[in-house]
């Protein structure tokens, strides 16, 4: 067998499926694709165009040296993971033939086909892929920009933002309330902010027990909501409370230096620790690029997440607008993967293939606690669609076994996943 073929081999069992046969086994020479952004989505991108064709001049253009991962980030903070555990170099790209440039892209000139870097150098592409993540919306809180995220964290985007938030808990006293806000749709890991409660409230049950946390939501539901809200009772009674939009949970205005939340109705929340999940948009080098519509996030082909406003480049991960799909690593990881492909055909000038997508997540209640949502999209009438009975979300009668076995899958998950990025 030859490398090529367990290479593609590797990539249908890693659960993507594409159908550009002879095209991912091609050879090119002085092509270029340019990645940016080395996340979930395109630290992905970078590798799986190696894979698939080695004579590829692959450019991936990440600031950082490091990537710290979101997922497990919240686990940081029940003290079920650390830091360390969630921080990636990019040897292992390197090592494929990946150029790494850490630099940050400031500019993107989709008609001449060329990327600029903070450093002043420019890099000119046959394709490029834009993975960027998001960015926040600074302006849609009254009192809430950057300056303030380093006194009241979001830890939205992991890091030294989580370890903010972990230090502020840390020193928070017995008794204490706890304020989460949560934006309204579209936001990343649509779960996100109720595995922070969980994993909040954890910490606090075994350190400080007197204390209670409240989630302002300017939702009136929320994703797994029954099974979150089943864990709640089971392992926090009376120590979560979930405040929908119409009841008062939208937030206006944030006092910063009293750590006092103001709601769109007029009540007053004062916190010891105050948590703001601002709402959010694709991350900043898509607006400067044109890639954006009018509410901020990047229109695509779903077949080859090529962007439908500048051809040539293609959009993936949570700066996309992707149908169905959550906003998610696993998500990002196998668009990734789609649009890899796709890049790889249209350069040997052959079509795409017909993709399909997987998504799973999985969030810790307690740390033998786990739960899950899965599905596999695929593409109908232009739009990326759940496939009708191939997913599925962990049942509200499963045996503390079941929940048990949850959690080790979301850990062997975050191994899977990293190790499909990073090496
Ligand atoms: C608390 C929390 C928990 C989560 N848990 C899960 C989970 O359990 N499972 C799951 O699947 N997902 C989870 N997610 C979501 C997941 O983190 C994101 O969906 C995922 O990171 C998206 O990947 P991405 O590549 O689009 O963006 P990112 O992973 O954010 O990567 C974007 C990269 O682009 C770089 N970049 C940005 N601008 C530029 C530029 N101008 N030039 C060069 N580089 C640039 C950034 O430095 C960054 O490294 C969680 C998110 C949060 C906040």
């Amino acid at each position: 067998m030859t490398m090529e073929r367990r290479d593609f081999l590797k990539l249908i069992g890693a659960g993507v499926g594409v159908g550009a046969s002879g095209a991912l086994f091609a050879q090119s020479s002085g092509q270029r694709v340019v990645v940016v952004g080395g996340g979930f989505g395109g630290a992905t991108a970078a590798k799986y165009l190696k894979l698939k064709n080695p004579g590829l001049n692959v450019v991936l253009i990440e600031p950082n040296r490091q990537y710290v991962s979101c997922p497990l980030s919240n686990e940081v903070l029940g003290g079920e993971a650390t830091i360390e555990h969630l921080t990636f170099g990019y040897d292992g790209l390197k090592k494929r033939g990946v150029t790494l440039v850490h630099d940050t892209v400031t500019a993107i000139d989709p008609q001449a086909r060329k990327v600029t870097v903070s450093g002043g150098n420019t890099f000119t592409y046959d394709r490029a892929i834009v993975a960027p993540g998001i960015d926040f919306r600074w302006d849609a809180i009254k009192g809430y920009d950057e300056a303030a995220s380093h006194a009241i964290p979001h830890a939205y985007k992991a890091g030294a933002q989580t370890t903010l938030l972990a230090n502020q808990l840390k020193s928070m006293k017995d008794g204490g309330v706890v304020i989460i806000t949560v934006p309204e749709y579209p936001f990343r890991c649509p779960p996100g902010p109720y595995e922070r409660a969980s994993m909040i409230a954890h910490y606090l049950k075994h350190h400080k027990p007197r204390s209670k946390i409240i989630i302002l939501d300017a939702k009136e539901s929320f994703s797994k909501q029954g099974l979150f809200m089943q864990g709640w009772k089971q392992h926090y009674e009376g120590m979560i409370e979930w405040v929908s939009g119409s009841k008062g949970g939208e937030v206006e205005s944030v006092d910063v230096a009293t750590r006092t939340v103001s709601s769109a109705v007029g009540n007053k929340h004062p916190a010891d620790v105050l948590n703001i999940i601002p709402p959010q948009y694709a991350g900043k080098i898509a607006h400067t690029t044109g890639l954006v519509d009018p509410k901020g996030w990047c229109p695509v082909n779903v077949r080859t997440f090529e962007s439908t406003q500048h051809p040539g480049i293609h959009v993936i991960g949570d700066a996309s607008m992707a149908g169905a799909m959550p906003r998610s690593g696993y998500s990002a990881n196998s668009q990734a993967k789609v649009a890899a492909a796709a890049v790889i055909a249209s350069l040997r000038g052959v079509p795409a293939g017909e993709p399909s997508f997987i998504n799973a997540c999985y969030s810790m209640i307690a740390p033998e606690h786990g739960i899950s949502i899965t599905n596999v999209y695929m593409v109908k009438d232009k739009q990326l669609i759940e496939v009708p009975g191939a997913g599925g979300i962990s049942p509200m009668d499963a045996t503390p076994e079941f929940r048990k076995l949850e959690v080790v899958h979301a850990k062997s998950w975050f191994r899977n996943v990293t190790t499909d990025m990073f090496t």
